[in-house]
């Protein structure tokens, strides 16, 4: 099966190649070259051509919870096909649903609907794991994850739900009791632990960064912010360079300054965008739903708490991210493009198959319109599914 991707004009790390020809055999990239803008199709060839438009490496979205009205967490097996279907249509080819601070049967359940969607071929999105957001957080650095369901680190539970579904990243407080020590132990269960919805002094960090932890969720969201006598983990974030901060980048969480702070200051190695979005994305304005038992507005895009008015989470597109860091920053997209895909692979372990537009790699592909900035061709495997 092989396919011939013409007229893209390829943005992979480290390479902006216009006028770029892309051959596709057997699900995998077999070349990457300036070509003729034509080739010649027959029944062992598709030509598409792409007009020009942006080919990428498919997007990899760590941190998201839902999409139009469906919920990762909602007891409802349809839940993982519609989301994993939205975030296709997004350009995300690999997607790591993430869970909210919620009961452990809850957490199971949501579990056995991704190994559903698994057993039924993945046909949208790549679902390889999930993402436990919580639920050993902070109480008092909660967000909109419910307080209620909040406890303290425990492998065990963790293990359990594993043992459903891969587990490949956890968020938790770090100066929870037992925080450090947590950390190491996901790791020897092959989970990635993340320091996130916390409450920590930048002397909390250390223990749990000495056993290895060197990933932050949404940084600057829902952590203690920088203070001249006390750092806190946004101050960790900027000292700590090889820390791989999730940044949400829809001008809404953090504001275009404090983007192009992050992303002029920190290693670009470091930075994984992340959409963070909500069960209202790919929803109209108006559309109210809860959250883990906390009531949600989507208004002028934004996604709060009825009660209290802090922000729920995102409708964020990848694609925009992009954007909006690119506008906001001047950064080149070759050395921005990383931050959608490529760290994140390398991070947690697909690095040599996942995150670039290159000879050898897996050819999940997504075509950008440079005006719209969504997926105008999304490739999965080599084959188109968008
Ligand atoms: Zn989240």
């Amino acid at each position: 099966m092989k396919t011939t991707i013409v007229n893209a004009h390829v943005v992979s790390p480290g390479v902006d190649l216009e006028n770029a020809v892309v051959v596709v055999e057997d699900g995998r990239i077999k070349s990457v070259r300036k070509g003729p803008a034509s080739a010649k199709a027959d029944k062992n060839n598709t030509v598409v051509d792409v007009r020009g438009q942006y080919l990428m490496p498919g997007f990899i979205d760590v941190h998201t919870h839902g999409a139009l009205g469906y919920d990762f967490c909602d007891a409802d097996e349809k839940a993982v096909f519609e989301f994993a279907r939205a975030k296709l249509q997004e350009g995300v080819t690999t997607v790591l649903p993430t869970t909210l601070t919620v009961s452990h049967g809850e957490l199971v359940k949501a579990a056995k609907n991704a190994k559903k969607y698994a057993d039924a071929g993945m046909p949208y999105a790549k679902v390889p794991a999930i993402h436990l957001e919580g639920p050993f957080i902070n109480v008092k650095c909660c967000g909109a994850q419910n307080p209620k369901y909040v406890r303290k680190p425990d492998i065990k539970e963790v293990k359990a739900i594993a043992k459903v579904y891969p587990v490949k990243l956890i968020s938790y407080a770090v100066e929870s009791e037992g925080g450090a020590k947590f950390a190491k132990e996901c790791f020897k269960a092959g989970v990635v632990p993340s320091c996130g919805h916390t409450g920590a002094k930048f002397a909390d960090l250390k223990p749990a960064y000495r056993n290895g932890l060197r990933h932050m969720t949404h940084f600057c969201n829902q952590m203690t912010p920088l203070h001249h006598r006390e750092i806190g983990m946004v101050g960790a974030g900027f000292l700590v360079e090889d820390l791989n901060t999730e940044v949400i980048c829809d001008k809404i969480h953090l504001c275009p300054d404090m983007l192009r702070l992050i992303f002029t200051r920190r290693s670009l190695e470091h930075i994984q965008m992340i959409t963070d979005s909500l069960r209202c994305s790919h929803c109209k304005d108006g559309y109210a739903f809860e959250m883990g038992g906390l009531k949600v507005l989507l208004k002028n895009g934004e996604a709060r708490l009825v009660e209290g008015g802090n922000l729920a989470g995102s409708t964020l597109w990848m694609g925009m991210g992009l954007k909006n860091v690119h506008d906001v920053t001047g950064i080149p997209l070759k050395d921005l493009v990383r931050c959608t895909s490529w760290n994140q692979a390398i991070e947690l372990g697909w690095g040599k198959d996942l995150g670039k537009v290159e000879k050898g790699y897996v050819a999940d592909l997504v075509v950008i319109n440079p005006r719209s900035w969504k997926p105008s061709a999304v490739f999965v495997d080599g084959i188109q599914k968008i």
